[in-house]
């Protein structure tokens, strides 16, 4: 493999920037800059000189002897002042002599593919860096030490074993059946099974810490959508006035609620009338409808549930949850709280005035599906959560398949693709393509 280079600080100006290069040319660049090699895994403070051997910046020159590095290469870091301009002299000067700059994400594939770590735990590194919450850095730093990876590999042991059992009968094909039917075989596919499904509850709160939910705010002009945005966000956002039609386009907000990421989308008040920018808004609102987790309904509380906000309701797709609001209760001075209305779960609360808020938080945190407790869970990603619901299927298909006819032949396939799909969290298979995708989401430098 090439030797890569890259700046490891973020751009701009800090009290320390850091060149970082990985691959079999670090000591012919060491030689170069520094006129040395530096003393494995020591700090040494040189010169680092440009090609006519001026000085470019004096800071720390740090060698790492493969494989003992975070690439298993050969590694050079070296660590000068984080002026823009003195990193790209320095940068400049390494690719000069030779070296490619590096890609996203592409120490840590170089990392993965050396054996330093497998994919959930390169996955990690990135979900560390861009975590967005206390929570989220902490189930980041699990995954990192591998407690995602060693349940998967556990897993996979067991699954490994009831495959020998299983195509050792087929094996023996007289005596597949008496093999086969064995209530003590069934129990241990349950006990799998249940383990699985206790590792996707802990990875889909993971996935939750990392990407929080997307809720969409709708309801007819003036219930007060724009007010509860602002209110969410605590800033004002969106124009909040009592003529009807004021927002036209989506708002977006970001907010954290207790740690957890929450996007918030505002939208165009939905109506039957109004002019073609109005009209367009409200073709913008389905579409965020029909991307979001949720719905929060608003409703004038004064006015109740009119037919036109039934047939709002109805024309939102059954599969996503809605949650209704029924709004401005300090109108007629009347107390929050939370409650079940024709099957929807309901809050009574004020945008204005705030009352009732942390009702709708703690409702939102709960829906989330996020444990009081964030103990225990470990980073993830929907891919490892698509990959886990498939390992689910193919278990419970393996088992009925025993249950029902003794297959051992397609007992024995969907153990196959049960252990396929947990293989693919830590990265044990063979598909450049996908590869490519997780590491190009990384930063450069990483
Ligand atoms: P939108 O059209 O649904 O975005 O509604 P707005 O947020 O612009 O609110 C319409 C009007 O209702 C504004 O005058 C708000 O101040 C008012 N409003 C919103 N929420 C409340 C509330 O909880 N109580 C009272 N009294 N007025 C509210």
């Amino acid at each position: 493999m090439d030797t890569i280079a890259a700046q490891a600080t973020p751009p701009g100006n800090g009290g320390v920037g850091i060149i970082r290069i990985s691959g079999s040319a670090a000591q012919t660049i060491a030689q170069s800059v520094l006129n040395k090699i530096p003393r494995t895994r020591f700090a040494e403070y040189l010169p680092f000189l440009d090609t006519d051997g001026e000085t470019i910046d004096f800071g720390l020159a740090i060698f790492f002897k493969a494989p003992n590095s975070f690439t298993g290469e050969d590694v050079l870091e070296l660590q000068g002042h984080g002026g823009q301009v003195v990193m790209d002299l320095l940068l400049k000067r390494v690719l000069d002599l030779g070296v490619r700059l590096a890609e996203p994400g592409e120490f840590s594939k170089r990392a993965f593919l050396n054996d330093k770590m497998d994919l959930a735990q390169a996955e990690a590194v990135s979900d560390l860096i861009s975590a967005s919450s206390t929570s989220a850095a902490k189930s980041a730093l699990r995954s990192l030490n591998g407690e995602f990876s060693n349940t998967i590999h556990q897993l996979v042991e067991q699954v490994i074993e009831l495959r020998m059992f299983v195509e050792s009968a087929i094996d023996f094909a007289e005596e597949e059946i008496d093999f086969l039917d064995d209530d003590k075989l069934v129990a241990r596919f349950s006990a799998i099974e249940s383990q699985l499904k206790s590792v996707f509850h802990s990875a889909q709160q993971g996935v939750v810490l990392n990407e929080g939910m997307t809720v969409v705010i709708l309801g007819q002009p003036n219930a007060g959508k724009s007010s509860l945005l602002n209110r969410l966000s605590r800033r004002d956002t969106a124009i909040v006035t009592d003529i009807a039609g004021t927002t036209r386009d989506v708002l977006r907000e970001h907010v954290q609620l207790d740690g957890l990421p929450l996007h918030i989308v505002d939208t165009a008040g939905l109506r039957d009338q109004g002019d073609e920018v109005e009209r367009e808004g409200m073709r913008r609102a389905w579409k965020e409808v029909a991307k979001s987790d949720r719905v929060l309904y608003l409703i004038d509380e004064q006015k109740g549930i009119t037919g036109v906000d039934e047939k709002l309701l109805s024309e939102i797709p059954s599969s996503l949850p809605v949650t209704l609001l029924f709004n401005k209760i300090d109108f007629a001075n009347r107390s929050p709280e939370i409650f079940s209305y024709n099957g929807y779960d309901a809050i009574r609360l004020s945008a204005l005035s705030g009352s009732g808020m942390n009702l709708l938080s703690d409702h939102l945190k709960k829906v989330m599906g996020l444990d009081t407790t964030t103990e225990g869970i470990f980073s993830a990603r929907r891919r490892h959560l698509d990959a886990l619901e498939r390992a689910v299927v193919s278990l419970e298909l393996a088992k009925q398949q025993l249950v029902s006819s003794r297959a051992g032949e397609l007992v024995a396939e969907e153990l196959r693709l049960t252990q396929g799909a947990l293989n693919e969290i830590t990265g044990e298979f063979d598909n450049e393509d996908l590869l490519g995708r997780i590491f190009s989401s990384f930063c450069i430098g990483k």
